[in-house]
């Protein structure tokens, strides 16, 4: 049996969030809400004579993302004409980049789920402007254009992933440095961000590149690593069984988690590329490029090895806390309220994390949760300063995660202060050991383990509330006390 790999590309498209369309003045909006059609002009609606102009803003957030993937800026690019016939393109054409693209020869790093980091090399970033939607029912179709000439970035990465995790690892950074730069929501649902691996397979060890097939329009990161994952595995076996590979455009079925045949592919030449002649050559200078990037916001990576130097964080919290915007920006928030960096962490990647994932939540939607970063950041010092401890901490984030509040508050009103009077606790401890003589007996005998159940005991009696530390060292000196 040969093993084999995946040689794996990915195309991207992210519509851009900027107030009017590609090459008219119509608002961007939310397709999956506004009411059809509404947001439409001669321009986007391919009306014979109307010419079109080029959205610098558009210009510019693809600037930035071609910055932030480390790409090269080439002096002038172009739009170009692609010919193709379809009833969600009432142009007959779209207006796209070909030859002379925006961003090229760039490169991200990911991370992957061993700890290790790889390069995945990013061949160009080009403009193009959407098409519009096709809703089908029954024996009929719909056409929406609210889409139609909305700015769309294509990122097209070279075929250097190798596995379903490292497309995973690609998707998911690409993901986060959109929503960072702020170009894009990164709602895969909504269809803002599509993506489309292409893969082929081959020996592991050979360097040659075999037939590929590509997945369209994947609206989750779940299933670009699903379909990758069962692309690799479907064309490793039809090799392994003596047949050969079809060129096609796949589909992913989410139901039954499998690829399915769409059409076998068209080639370059079928779309008559020719440049653009409504529409200038688009010079970008170099003061243009400096301004863009001296205004890039901190970027995920960036951001991880500052929260590893200046908070002390361990690579794989400061990872996981800058792999969304909104989580680092807590974060930070909490620090900035008086948090211990480290504490604070703890609690976000565990207790409200857990409490996120109980109530189906996004990790980007922590902005929003009734659990402000300040009470965080309160709650956290109450249990460094000793006034509550652990077991209250669980119980008091829980309560402030379902309605909010001021911890300080509420450990005052019901009394949750940790006990830490050593003549309480030791008379407590003194009650314990004279309800359970048995277990006294044993422990004395040599069961040592038989602390941890007298332990519980008197926490029980305390309520929870006795501070641990003090009670541990009352029990080891009144057991000792106890051996004749
Ligand atoms: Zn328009």
């Amino acid at each position: 049996m040969t093993t084999y790999e995946g040689v794996i590309g990915l195309e991207v498209h992210a519509e851009l969030e900027t107030e009017s369309k590609m090459f008219c003045s119509c608002a961007v909006v939310d397709s999956t809400s506004a009411t059809p059609n509404t947001h439409v002009c001669p321009v986007c609606l391919g009306m014979p004579g109307v010419l079109p102009v080029i959205n610098r803003q558009a210009i510019e957030f693809g600037l930035m993302v071609g910055l932030a993937l480390n790409c090269e800026i080439p002096e002038f690019s172009q739009f170009a004409r692609k010919s193709y016939f379809y009833p969600d393109l009432p142009k007959g054409y779209q207006i796209s980049q070909y030859e002379f693209p925006l961003a090229i020869n760039g490169w991200l790093e990911i991370d992957l789920p061993d700890g290790s980091t790889k390069r995945v090399h990013i061949r160009r970033a080009h403009l193009e402007e959407d098409a519009g939607k096709l809703t089908h029912e029954g024996d009929h179709s719909l056409v929406d254009l609210n889409r139609a000439g909305v700015p769309l970035l294509e990122i097209v990465s070279e075929a250097d992933i190798h596995t379903a995790d490292e497309a995973e690892a690609y998707a998911r950074k690409l993901r986060a440095i959109l929503r960072y730069l702020g170009v894009n929501s990164g709602d895969m649902s909504k269809g803002v961000l599509r993506m489309e691996p292409n893969i082929s397979v081959r020996p592991v060890g050979s360097d040659e590149l075999r037939t590929r097939t590509e997945i369209k329009n994947l609206n989750s990161i779940r299933s670009v690593t699903r379909g990758s994952a069962y692309e690799i595995e479907r064309q490793s076996a039809v090799y392994e069984s003596g047949g050969t590979v079809q060129q096609a455009t796949m589909g992913w079925d989410e139901a039954r988690q499998l690829t399915v045949v769409q059409r076998y592919k068209e080639t370059a030449e079928d779309y008559r590329y020719f440049p653009e002649p409504d529409l200038p050559v688009l010079n970008v200078s170099r003061e243009w490029v400096e301004e863009m990037r001296a205004n890039l916001p901190e970027l995920p990576d960036a951001k991880r090895d500052r929260f590893i130097s200046e908070y002390g964080l361990s690579r794989y919290d400061a990872s996981v806390l800058v792999a969304e915007r909104a989580v680092a920006e807590y974060y930070e928030a909490a620090l900035n309220a008086g948090g211990d960096p480290k504490q604070v962490a703890n609690y976000i990647t565990g207790d409200v994390f857990r409490q996120m994932n109980t109530e189906g939540r996004d990790r980007d939607d922590i902005g929003v949760i009734k659990l402000t970063p300040t009470a965080l950041a309160a709650l956290v010092t109450l249990v460094q300063n000793g006034t509550i401890n652990h077991n209250i901490a669980k119980k008091l984030l829980e309560a402030l995660y379902a309605e909010g509040g001021d911890p300080v508050q509420l450990v005052e009103r019901q009394g949750l202060a940790q006990v830490s009077d050593t003549d309480v606790l030791s008379q407590a401890v003194a009650a314990v050991l004279d309800e359970h003589p048995d277990e006294v007996t044993r422990y004395l005998g040599g069961e040592e383990k038989l602390i941890k159940f007298l332990m519980g005991m008197v926490m029980r009696a305390m309520r929870g509330k006795a501070d641990a530390q003090i009670v541990q060292g009352l029990l080891v000196e009144q057991l000792d006390a106890r051996r004749t």
